[in-house]
């Protein structure tokens, strides 16, 4: 897999997320249908509801409450991996910045 995708094992590492700052709830959110917000699919816990007048004042910064975090759409808002730097605007779709291929962006250390 890494032949084809030298990101690969980044998705295969659990991600330690313990109190450590996490955009998931400030800069993306998911949603059910009923308009339930939660931070993110790992954590139960409702910050608000989509269909309400104030949803936007959930956005607001946190840090995570479970031990670690392995799946991308996850851990890619743990602040602390500055993958942002390495996917810019194919955060979400797992396409990375042409310089990451190539070694030119720093990546988080894979244990
Ligand atoms: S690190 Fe993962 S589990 Fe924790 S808040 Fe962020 S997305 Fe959710």
């Amino acid at each position: 897999m890494e032949a084809i995708d030298p990101l690969f094992r980044i998705n295969l590492t659990r991600w330690p997320s313990k109190g450590q700052p996490c955009g998931a709830g400030e800069r993306a959110i998911t949603v059910d249908g009923d308009g339930t917000m939660r931070r993110c699919h790992f954590i139960a816990e409702p910050i608000g509801n989509l269909y309400a007048a104030e949803w936007r004042s959930a956005l607001v910064p946190r840090a995570c409450t479970n031990v670690d975090c392995h799946c991308h759409i996850g851990y890619v808002h743990l602040d602390y991996l500055e993958l942002g730097k390495v996917f810019a605007s194919g955060l979400l779709e797992r396409i990375p910045v042409p310089e990451a291929r190539m070694g030119g962006v720093r990546l988080p250390v894979v244990s």
